[in-house]
Formats: C-alpha cells, structure tokens, sequence
C-alpha cells in the first residue's frame, strides 16, 4: 500500500517525465550535430542552382543584351525596365537596364526567357539593404566579375 502510494507520488511529480526529457537536453547539447552556421565567418554552400544577384552576361566587354524585351514581358513582378537604344556597333543594346530588387521574387523566369544568355542570376546571397533598391545597367554589369 505504502509501495504504490510512493510510486504515485513520484508519478504526479512527474519526476521520470522530468528526468527523460532532462537526458534529451543533455544528449542533444553535447552529442547532436552542429547545425548552425557561425555567419559570416562561415557561409553556407549552396547550389550552383540557387538564385540569387542579377547581373548582365557580356562577350569582349560587350554586354550579350539585344534589349529585345523578352525578360521584362516574362517578368511576373514587372520589376524590369529596359530603354532600347541603337549605337554603331550595336543595332540594338539597353540604354537604361533596370531592376527594382525589392520587387523581384527571384523566380528566375527572365534567366529562361533570355535568347542571348544576357540576364543571369548568381549565386550571390548578400543582398540586404536599407532603402529600396533599384539595380542599374552599370552596377548589373559590374556584378558579372563576381560570378
Ligand atoms: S527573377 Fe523573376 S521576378 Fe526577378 S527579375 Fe527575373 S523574372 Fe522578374
Ligand atoms: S536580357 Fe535577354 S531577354 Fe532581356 S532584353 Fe536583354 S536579350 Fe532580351
């Protein structure tokens, strides 16, 4: 009688519920793989997949962009703006190149689109900003070197 008193006793203390969850803690602290990452002295491997900071593909400093409207059309944020202009060793080339970053969703869909593998997308994940960022034909041509 005695027995089963004490066994309820340590039961509605929930003595053993406390105990096993106790050993979880411990074993989980000292013997569970580490998963976090010490950013930015460590940086995550991505896929050569991912999607990330546009930037203009060019040939012999040329820019491969015909400014032939495709990704702008494709574009389901309509976040590119492209002005078309001709010059003598280019029947048609972008003026003005834009891409209103805070509005892209990163579909990738103007990468697809592109007949002359102009508009890319790196794998360059470090994009944070503290106004609304609008990436212009120079600095998307500039980024072309990080890739
Ligand atoms: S990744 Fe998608 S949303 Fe962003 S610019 Fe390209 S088509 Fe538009
Ligand atoms: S980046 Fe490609 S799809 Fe977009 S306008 Fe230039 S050539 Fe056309």
């Amino acid at each position: 009688m005695l027995l089963k008193t004490k066994e309820s006793l340590i039961r509605r203390m929930y003595l053993v519920d406390v105990a096993k969850g106790l050993a979880i803690t411990i074993k989980n602290f000292f013997f569970a793989p580490k998963i976090t990452i010490q950013y930015p002295e460590e940086r995550r491997k991505y896929s050569d997949r991912f999607r990330g900071q546009h930037y203009i593909k060019a040939t012999n400093g040329v820019e491969n962009c015909t400014a032939c409207m495709l990704c702008p059309t494709v574009c389901p944020a309509e976040c590119i703006h492209i002005v078309a202009g001709e010059r003598p060793d280019k029947e048609k080339y972008p003026v003005q190149f834009e891409i209103d970053i805070l509005r892209c969703c990163f579909c990738g869909m103007c990468e697809e689109a592109c007949p002359k593998d102009a508009i890319k997308l790196s794998t360059i994940y470090e994009m944070s900003t503290e106004s609304r960022d609008v990436y212009d034909r120079s600095f998307l041509m500039e980024q072309r070197g990080n890739k």
